[in-house]
């Protein structure tokens, strides 16, 4: 681990001017993946800019929204009344992710920011574009078996490690940006990317921006039928070999409105967006709903190690749909 300047600031404008200040600097709030990456020589900040002074850890309800500040620990959302209440889809999903000790650490916007868990890329012994733009890809032909089956490039076939942020996708929220001009919002669906042939970048972020809140709109129908459902190695501590979060809106035995995202398998959180709309005003049956997998599995592409995740997949999917609409 590499000697680091650090120093605490107590606004996000004072923030912003300390990250702009130094190019080699970062954020630090939790902690909890970029201490990791430090202590593995894959990030090496010359200086940290402690963020945990800020006032961003409210959680409440403001215009029909729920607005979540990016300074907020994951258990405090994850164990929320107003969220438990509100978004019992996001609340899942928290307490899916990590150990309780990691989730008392973690914040919201930390959660966004985690890097990938290929092992190739904390590896700094092996080749990754990821961590070394040009240097190869030592998951494309090694053991991929966590890796993803949607949106990969030749460059990377990384997977976002995030419980969290699935939840987010399925219930469209948005980000609140902040920067020396001002604020921006953008859609989550939009904040992280596909790798293509930049995979050293994660999401959209430029260098000098703080992510600030998350908004997600309230959604009574969606509050009655979620689920997260999340398929991994072991029960606790590990991360998503492939998840689902489904969100629906029924009215008697149909569906009138669907959201939905899958974990585990792309270098973003995935929407699936062709299944929201073929489920929209179907009636609740099994014979739908495998459809309706099959429409999300089309495009999947194994590496081998992780083939099974093509049949995982759909039968995750099916299953969501199942329990959540009381079919099983
Ligand atoms: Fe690096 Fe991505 Fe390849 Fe993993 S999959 S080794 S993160 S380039």
């Amino acid at each position: 681990m590499i000697n680091f300047d650090y120093v605490r600031t107590s606004s996000a404008k004072s923030a912003i001017e300390a990250i702009n200040k130094d190019a080699a600097s970062a954020f630090i709030a939790g902690g909890t993946n970029l201490v990791d990456l430090m202590k593995r020589g894959v990030a090496s900040p010359e200086k940290l800019i402690d963020i945990n002074s800020l006032p961003l850890k409210s959680i409440e309800e403001v215009n029909g929204h729920i607005r979540i500040g990016a300074l907020a620990l994951n258990s405090d959302v994850a164990e929320s009344d107003l969220i438990i209440k509100k978004m019992p889809l996001l609340s899942q999903a928290l307490s899916a992710g990590a150990s309780p000790q990691l989730r008392h650490m973690a914040t919201i916007g930390g959660n966004m920011m985690q890097r990938t868990r290929c092992t190739y890329f904390y590896d700094t012994a092996m080749p990754c574009n990821k961590r070394q733009p040009g240097s190869g890809c030592g998951a494309l032909k090694g053991y991929n078996r966590m890796h993803a089956i949607f949106g990969a490039s030749e460059s990377c076939i990384a997977v976002h490690p995030s419980d969290m942020c699935i939840a987010l996708t399925a219930l469209d929220a948005s980000v609140t940006i902040s920067n020396s001009q001002g604020e921006r919002k953008i859609p989550f669906g939009d904040f992280h990317r596909l790798p293509g042939s930049t995979p050293e970048k994660d999401n959209n972020l430029t260098r000098g921006e703080l992510i600030t809140a998350i908004e997600i709109p309230n959604n009574d129908a969606f509050a009655k039928n979620s689920l997260y459902v999340k398929i991994r190695d072991r029960a606790s501590y590990a991360f998503a070999l492939i998840s689902v979060g489904v969100a629906l809106d029924i009215e008697g035995d149909t569906i009138r409105n669907a959201g939905i995202a899958m974990g585990g398998v792309a270098h973003k959180p995935w929407r699936l967006s062709a299944a929201e709309d073929f489920l929209k005003g179907k009636k609740i049956s099994a014979e739908n709903f495998n459809q309706a997998a099959a429409i999300s599995m089309k495009d999947a592409k194994g590496y081998g190690h992780n083939n099974f995740k093509l049949t995982l997949g759909a039968n995750t999917i099916v299953q969501a749909l199942k329990t959540v609409s009381g079919l099983s």
